[in-house]
C-alpha cells in the first residue's frame, strides 16, 4: 500500500479521461520545498514568508529575504514557484513590533496586505527582495487578504516603482512577475468582476474564505461542525470565482486544506478547478484520488451539488461521486 502509493511519485496526476491536473506544494520551509520536489509537484503554490518574520525581534534585512526566496526558486529547478507576501497580524506570535497587540478582532484586524500596506517600507523590502529571486527561475507573486481593487493597486504600483529601481541598480530580474491575489475575504470572491483585470492570477484559500463566509472561527473547537467547506454558500462561491478566472484566462488554484483533503477531490472537480496547492503530506494520496475519477462525469453531476441544499446533501453527492468512480 505505502509502496504503491511511493511509486506515484512519478506518475502524472491525471485523470481517467485523460486530464492532467496540477499538485503544487504549500511549503515554509527547505525541507518541504525539496519534499515536494521529490513527489513530482508542478511547483510552489504557496510559500508562506511569515517564517522569517517570527520568534526573532528584528525585522529580516532585504538579503536574508533574498537569499531565502531565492533557494526555494533555485529548489524547484525551473518549476512555478508563488511567493506570498507577509501575512502577519495580531494572531501570530510577533515579536518584531510590526504587528498590533491586543487587537480585539485579530482575524479582523490589521493583518496581510493590510498590514504590509501600514508599514513603512515593509511591502518594499519584500518586493525587492523577491523580484531579486526572480532572476533565478519563474517566481509569482500572491497577496494575502485583499479585499479590494485598490490594495491591489497599490501593491502593483510600488512592484512597478521596486522593478524600475532594481534594474537601474544593475539588477537581473525577470522580464514578468505575475502578481496575483488570495482570494479569501468574501468581498474579493464577490467583487472580483470588478478587479480580475488588475491581478494575473489567484488562488482561492479556503481557510480564511470559510472563516468569513460562515462567520465560523477557523481555531475554534466548540463550533464543531459549523466550520466546514461543506456549505451551499462556499460551494457557489468557490464556483463562481473559478468559472470567472477561467473565462478570463487567469491560473486559480485552490491553497486551504480543503485542497490538500482527497474526500473533497471530487467536489473541486466538478466545480471546475485544476490547480490544488497542498502541504506535501498528502500530495501522493491526492494524486491516487484523481487518478481514480472520471472530470467530465463529475463536471456534469456539478448542477447537482450546487442543488445540495445542506451538508448531509453535499455528503451524499460526494459518497455517489466516489462510488460512481
Ligand atoms: C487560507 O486562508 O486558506 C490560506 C491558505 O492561508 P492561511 O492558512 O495561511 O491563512
Ligand atoms: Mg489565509
Amino acid at each position: 500500500e505505502r509502496k504503491q502509493l511511493h511509486r506515484l511519485r512519478r506518475e502524472p496526476t491525471r485523470t481517467l479521461d485523460g486530464i492532467d491536473i496540477k499538485l503544487y506544494a504549500n511549503a515554509e520551509s527547505r525541507d518541504d520545498v525539496a519534499e515536494a520536489h521529490a513527489l513530482g509537484t508542478a511547483g510552489v503554490g504557496l510559500y508562506r514568508t511569515e517564517f522569517l518574520f517570527l520568534q526573532r525581534s528584528e525585522l529580516p534585512t532585504e538579503e536574508e529575504q533574498f537569499r531565502a526566496y531565492r533557494d526555494v526558486v533555485l529548489g524547484m529547478t525551473g518549476r512555478s514557484v508563488t511567493i506570498r507576501t507577509l501575512d502577519l497580524g495580531a494572531d501570530k506570535a510577533d515579536r518584531t513590533g510590526l504587528a498590533l497587540r491586543d487587537e480585539p478582532n485579530p482575524a479582523l484586524g490589521l493583518r496581510g496586505v493590510r498590514l504590509s500596506l501600514a508599514r513603512d517600507g515593509l511591502l518594499e523590502t519584500q518586493l525587492r527582495a523577491l523580484l531579486r529571486a526572480s532572476g533565478y527561475g519563474p517566481l509569482r507573486i500572491l497577496v494575502p487578504m485583499v479585499s479590494s481593487r485598490e490594495e491591489i493597486k497599490r501593491v502593483r504600483a510600488l512592484l512597478d516603482r521596486v522593478a524600475a529601481d532594481l534594474r537601474r541598480e544593475g539588477h537581473e530580474i525577470a522580464d514578468q512577475v505575475p502578481l496575483g491575489a488570495m482570494i479569501e475575504v468574501p468581498a474579493a470572491a464577490i467583487a472580483l468582476p470588478s478587479f480580475i483585470g488588475a491581478i494575473d492570477f489567484l488562488s482561492i484559500g479556503t481557510n480564511d474564505l470559510v472563516q468569513y463566509l460562515l462567520a465560523a472561527d477557523r481555531n475554534n473547537e466548540a463550533l464543531g461542525e459549523l466550520y466546514t467547506p461543506l456549505h451551499p454558500a462556499v460551494l457557489r462561491l468557490i464556483r463562481d470565482v473559478i468559472r470567472l478566472a477561467r473565462a478570463r484566462g487567469k491560473s486559480v488554484a485552490v491553497c486551504g486544506e480543503m485542497a490538500g483533503d482527497p474526500s473533497f477531490a471530487p467536489l473541486l472537480l466538478a466545480l471546475g478547478l485544476e490547480e490544488f496547492s497542498l502541504h506535501p503530506a498528502t500530495l501522493l494520496e491526492l494524486r491516487r484520488a484523481i487518478r481514480g475519477l472520471d472530470l467530465s462525469t463529475l463536471r456534469a453531476r456539478a448542477p447537482a451539488l450546487l442543488r445540495a441544499g445542506d451538508r448531509q446533501g453535499i455528503e451524499d453527492w460526494l459518497r455517489k461521486a466516489g462510488a460512481a468512480s
